[in-house]
């Protein structure tokens, strides 16, 4: 990706040149903060640090952030760092007001505080007046009118150089995300309100390091006008987010690999449709497949428990047979019919050997 060169007066903007965004999920000490900072700093195409000052945590116990001291700590560091800017998370109208009193150029409202209208309202009304930059995570439910709602809220307030940011939806059984993208979402919301810049933070979607960059690509595929990227000088002793944050250098190859697509040889709204359609049968599939599994462990529990033998040949070819014949009425080749049927039971027996 290339510099991101903005000059225009608002911070975040429709465009084909995507702000990028990265930093830790949370400020845990001055030398880690000027240690990220000072990598990224290096890395032209990071227009703005990211940094957890107040850590909402799901279950109590956890790091909650440094608070006042982070901001201490940000403040000292813009002095010395005049072209990057620095964005924290709000959550009450005491941290904007903190916020704001050292200096912070832009801050986001957390998902899980985006599900909150009244709190919305608070903040919305603290920030009044301060002309500052805000970004809108999705709330943590997949709900896309509260998401609007609280964009709203800030614009009602005045707050007009605005950005939502899209993190996942939080879903008992996610499959192997951290948070499920749900993309037809964003895609709606684009649909919706074309006129809001909409950011893709792929690190609480996927919540492991190795599945950032493919996401980021989606995301730049379906024209999201940004990134943000959780980003840490030594991931795996980050005291949140541990797995799912990447190094300043990953960091930096991970945005050299990213290709900006703009294109209009195709039409896209068609392509995002079709897209939107596999990947929601592929969870399907994947859901399924997971209940098959369940259901075959079962199984191998009964049979143990009445001395059988776990491959039982006759029904094994009776199976088979039978998803062929099915597969071939609705118009599936035979052999790879065969091939995953085959693939299946082989994971179901090993799964039941497994629990002998
Ligand atoms: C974060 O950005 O570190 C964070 C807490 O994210 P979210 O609100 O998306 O869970
Ligand atoms: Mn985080």
């Amino acid at each position: 990706m290339k510099n991101s060169q903005h000059n225009h007066s608002k911070l975040f903007s429709i465009t084909d040149n995507p702000i990028v965004i990265a930093g830790p999920c949370s400020v845990e000490t001055e030398a880690q903060l000027a240690a990220v900072v000072r990598s990224i700093a290096e890395i032209p195409a990071v227009a703005m640090v990211r940094c957890g000052v107040w850590k909402p945590r799901t279950r109590p116990g956890g790091f909650e952030g440094m608070g006042e001291a982070a901001l201490r700590w940000i403040a000292t560091l813009k002095k010395q760092y005049t072209t990057i800017r620095f964005c924290c998370e709000v959550a009450s109208p005491e941290q904007v007001s903190l916020a704001l009193r050292y200096g912070i150029d832009a801050m986001w409202i957390g998902a899980r505080t985006t599900v909150n209208p009244f709190l919305v309202g608070d903040i919305a009304a603290a920030l009044s007046g301060s002309a500052i930059p805000v970004m809108v995570k999705n709330p943590v439910n997949p709900d896309i009118n509260l998401w609007i709602g609280a964009l709203e809220r800030l614009q009602k307030n005045g707050i007009n150089d605005i950005a939502a940011i899209h993190r996942g939806f939080s879903t008992y059984n996610n499959f192997g995300y951290r948070n499920n993208p749900l993309w037809e979402i964003p895609i709606e919301f684009k649909r919706l309100r074309p006129d809001i810049p909409l950011l893709c933070d792929p690190s609480h979607i996927c919540g492991q390091r190795n599945l950032v960059a493919p996401l980021a690509q989606m995301a730049l595929d379906l024209h999201f006008d940004g990134l943000f990227i959780e980003c840490h000088p030594d991931p795996d002793n980050a005291l949140t987010d541990a797995s799912q944050q990447v190094t300043p250098s990953q960091l930096s190859s991970l945005l050299h690999s990213l290709v900006v697509k703009r294109n209009n040889d195709y039409p896209p709204s068609d392509l995002l449709r079709f897209r939107q359609q596999l990947d929601s049968i592929d969870t399907q599939l994947l859901q399924l497949l997971s209940q098959r599994m369940r259901i075959s462990a079962n199984i191998g529990a009964i049979k143990r428990h009445h001395n059988m033998a776990i491959f039982q040949p006759e029904r094994w070819q009776q199976v088979l047979q039978q998803q062929v014949e099915a597969g071939q009425r609705l118009g599936l080749d035979p052999q790879f019919v065969k091939d995953i049927t085959e693939k299946i039971h082989g994971e179901s027996i090993r799964l039941q050997n497994e629990t002998q």
